[in-house]
């Protein structure tokens, strides 16, 4: 190493002691307050509403006093007030480009912190000088293409803009320019890699594809395993949003994705918008550093929470564990959300389970959490399973269940609601 790209995104750089992130943050966080209120008219009006002026968010708490603008609520925002809803903080002029995403939503494109972060993705996941990257995202109307390939720029690697489609042509291109790295969608990667095969290449033989940086859709841990095992491809993802571009990627260790000094992110209730404790499900929202585009508190309607443990990489931001579904789906018991997507996550640890169900309900003043299994096979030391799962069931989603019961095959129907909840309100 010792290049510039080293210097500029090596993880000195992202590597503050805690107290001095914590203070870094709150000072930056206090400046585009001050600056979005003044410049960004739907910010302005969005905490006169709220009865918040500028000068009392000096923390990442008070950021709770501020409503939270939804994702969902934006494409109305914008057509109420065409083309950026009052949320563009500087002079038309100064925009470089617009991007168009469905809805449609504009998206003005700031020249330079954005790639300052996406660059800080790109090189924890191994791209460097030199190399030669397809990039597989739209280059028209959308965000993604363009911004990889302006960050593929800033890190001195060699960028092919392949766009989507063209299956058998960019395995041409892959195989002829002897490609080493690939930007896109997981899928679209496991495509390509299947062409191949299809097309009589062997990949690890004839390919000298080995890092992958994936984004825009969930990566199964099976597919990444795959990649990995099968094909000798390192991959890496990042987390991100149209309106906000990059949001989170993962370093070389793969658990979670570190939250760039560009932003800051809170993991909220839901329901009240308040902040959560880490390790607590909530929804992600935003509150990007971004003078272009200062969306104060933007809420993505993504579910994640937060780490606080250290990483051996060196970084010492915090990391998002992973998007768990859109808000909405997870249901709260005892105080804690638990989303379909863990109760999953927990029995596809157990092999021996062939259906299940958790059923919420409420005696007295209390939740209660039911878990029904279904087993291949009854003849199993149930015992054993019931004390594992618990286990497993209480480190993954944080609230203990009740009951752990074993139900007749065909008792769950195959179309369920994996969280039933049954409770009533009265
Ligand atoms: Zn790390």
């Amino acid at each position: 190493m010792g290049d510039k790209e080293a210097q500029l995104y090596d993880v000195a750089k992202e590597a503050m002691p805690a107290e001095q992130r914590e203070s870094f943050l709150n000072q930056k966080l206090v400046d585009i307050i001050q600056y979005a209120y003044k410049n960004a008219p739907a910010i302005k009006e969005k905490m006169d509403r709220a009865g918040v002026s500028p000068g009392e968010i000096r923390t990442i708490k008070d950021l709770e006093k501020i409503p939270i603008t939804r994702k969902d609520d934006f494409t109305e925002l914008q057509k109420a007030s065409p083309p950026f809803g009052d949320f563009l903080g500087v002079p038309e002029d100064k925009l470089q480009r617009i991007f168009i995403s469905p809805g449609p939503i504009y998206e003005p494109q700031d020249p330079e912190e954005e790639f300052e972060k996406n660059a800080k993705a790109l090189y924890a996941a191994g791209f460097r000088r030199g190399d030669r990257v397809i990039i597989t995202f739209s280059f028209h109307m959308v965000p993604p293409g363009i911004r990889v390939d302006e960050t593929l720029k800033k890190l001195g690697a060699v960028a092919i803009p392949t766009g989507v489609g063209n299956t058998e042509l960019q395995v041409q291109i892959m195989h002829e320019l002897k490609v080493n790295g690939y930007i896109g969608t997981p899928s679209f990667l496991m495509g390509l890699i299947k062409r191949a095969e299809e097309l009589g290449y062997n990949f690890r033989q004839d390919f000298v594809l080995d890092h992958a940086w994936v984004t825009g859709e969930m990566l199964p841990p099976s597919l990444r395993r795959s990649f990995e095992q099968d094909y000798g491809i390192s991959v890496t993802q990042g987390y991100g949003t149209a309106e906000l571009g990059l949001l989170a990627y993962e370093c070389r260790q793969k658990s979670g994705m570190h939250i760039p000094e560009e932003a800051i992110i809170e993991i909220t209730d839901p329901q009240t918008g308040k902040q959560l404790a880490p390790g607590e499900i909530g929804e992600t929202v935003v509150t990007p550093f971004n003078k272009i585009y200062p969306l104060i508190r933007f809420g993505t309607g993504d579910l994640s929470s937060i780490t606080t443990e250290p990483c051996p990489c060196g970084r010492t931001s915090y990391r998002l564990t992973g998007i768990l579904g859109r808000a909405g789906e997870e249901t709260k018991v005892r105080g804690m959300f638990i989303h379909p997507r863990q109760v999953q996550e927990v029995t596809a640890k157990f092999d021996q389970i062939s259906n299940f169900q958790v059923v919420i309900t409420r005696k007295g003043q209390r939740d209660e959490m039911t878990i029904n299994l279904e087993l291949k096979d009854e003849a199993i030391d149930k015992q054993k399973l019931t004390s594992e799962l618990a286990k497993t069931y209480q480190d993954v989603c944080r609230v203990r269940a009740d009951k752990i019961q074993f139900v007749a095959k065909g008792t769950i129907p195959k179309e369920r609601r994996i969280i039933l909840d049954e409770r009533t309100w009265e």
